[in-house]
């Protein structure tokens, strides 16, 4: 027997909490026994995304947030300005292309964030651009962009709303939805909230849903509007994903006794640890500069390639972490500290990366990244 470790960005480890609640007997949707779950479910949402804003709940992948968030607020020929700087990223030009929005780029090199002067820059060139895609965290990259400075430029264009993928970063990052003015924030349950994949969330501002009401859109199944008035009544338009949505009752239950603020902090903490541990190793960042603190995403010493490490750490040691995306597969490997992480988990990724290296024949002083991770740690 191996035992397993799953140290990815997405999915990532469920808490027994929450596995032994999805472990009861299936109750029905549209019976009194579910409305107090999705009322739960509700405002804990809000309470995580910091908004008095709808926070709607889609049975999906986030993708399926993210395809919803295009074809509900924006209409054929609408313009779309799409920060990419990574695999996601890309994923919003194909969709936004997919509903025949008019798309432009501010492309990013792999590795780096977006200047936020860039989108002033481009918004202020067409001021009738309706739409500005970017991920907070970048998973493929390892990059968070600034947020908070994106939303304070796309809210003084009254035509133009800001749609943020934050999959990976909610519960990792702070992302105040109101106080910052994100239009949309979409997230998943398979990253930081620590469920099974299925579950997307879309807050959705007063200002989006005006665009909303304009929206010309094919829709059916993605219908934001229908799921609004079906969430007053704490329900959704369609079969709701019970099982799912009491785990998340469970998650939020275990975010709220813990604080949205030492949850940052958390996350923050294993971030800068594997960071500061794998240096110590002699490796460098594929990230270059504002390092999720999500997920970690690092170079392959050269001679080395990337995908053999995260092959070898799943095959050998039980643990799978990731390797990389797109142009990045083979250059690097990524390790994830996202949602229900702790001590133990950095230190086994870095005691793993550092068997796997020293099994390939990379010279590795055992134990030097592991004592860097511990001496961080320490409370
Ligand atoms: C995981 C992820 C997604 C969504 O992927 P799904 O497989 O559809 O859940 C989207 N964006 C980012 C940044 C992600 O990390």
């Amino acid at each position: 027997m191996l035992k397993r470790y799953l140290l990815a960005p997405g999915p990532t480890p469920v808490p027994p909490e929450a596995l032994l609640a999805m472990a009861m007997p299936i109750i029905h949707h549209r019976s009194p026994d579910f409305l107090p779950v999705l009322d739960s479910a509700k405002k804990g949402l809000q309470w995580l995304y910091q908004t008095k804003n709808d926070v709607l709940i889609i049975c999906s992948t986030g993708t399926g947030g993210m395809v919803g968030s295009v074809n509900n607020f924006f209409s054929p020929g609408d313009k779309a300005l799409v920060i990419n700087a990574g695999n996601f990223g890309e994923r919003w030009t194909k969709i936004c292309k997919a509903y025949n929005l008019s798309v432009e780029e501010i492309k990013i090199d792999w590795g780096y964030s977006v200047k936020p002067e860039e989108v002033e820059k481009a918004l202020k060139k067409d001021p009738s651009i309706k739409g500005v895609f970017v991920q907070a965290s970048e998973t493929s990259t390892g990059v968070y962009h600034d947020i908070k400075a994106i939303a304070g430029i796309v809210k003084k264009y009254e035509n133009t709303i800001l749609v943020v993928d934050a999959i990976s970063a909610l519960v990792a990052h702070d992302l105040r939805m109101d106080e910052w003015g994100i239009d949309v924030l979409i997230g998943g349950s398979q990253k930081g909230l620590m469920l099974p994949p299925g579950l997307a969330f879309i807050g959705v501002s007063e200002k989006a849903w005006t665009f909303a009401e304009k929206s010309t859109a094919p829709k059916f199944y993605f219908n934001f509007k229908a799921e609004r008035k079906k969430l007053k009544d704490n329900q959704t338009n369609f079969t709701s994903p019970v099982t799912l949505i009491i785990g998340l009752n469970e998650s939020l239950k275990l975010l709220q006794a813990e604080g949205l603020e030492n949850a940052f902090r958390r996350h923050e903490k294993l971030a800068h640890a594997t960071r500061e541990a794998v240096r110590a190793l002699g490796l460098e960042m594929f990230t270059k500069e504002s390092p999720s603190c999500s997920v970690t995403a690092i170079n392959a010493p050269a001679g080395i390639d990337g995908q053999e490490i995260y092959k070898n750490l799943r095959v050998k040691y039980g643990i799978t972490a990731a390797g990389g995306q797109g142009q990045a597969k083979g250059r690097i490997f990524r390790i994830a500290h996202l949602g229900y992480a702790g001590t133990f988990d950095v230190i086994t990724a870095i005691a793993g990366v550092e068997m796997v290296l020293k099994g390939m024949g990379h010279p590795v002083k055992l134990g030097t990244g592991v004592a860097v991770a511990q001496e961080l740690l320490i409370v």
